[in-house]
């Protein structure tokens, strides 16, 4: 008796074939959504970053004078 294989969709834990990733349209859209939401707050974090190190660069050189 082989053990059926499944897991669960990722965003509402529902019982999916384990060759699918999400059990309908709409919790793959919902993800894509996290997904670009959380890609920009990585972007946003990252470019406030530069901006502070670009900040401190600019400090040091117009001390130098
Ligand atoms: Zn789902």
């Amino acid at each position: 008796m082989a053990i059926q294989q499944h897991r669960h969709c990722i965003i509402c834990e529902k019982a999916i074939p384990t060759d699918e990733k999400f059990c309908s349209d709409r919790c793959e859209s919902i993800y894509e959504e996290r997904r670009k939401k959380a890609r920009r707050t990585q972007l946003l974090f990252y470019g406030s970053f530069a901006v502070i190190i670009g900040w401190f660069l600019l400090m040091a050189f117009t001390q130098g004078g």
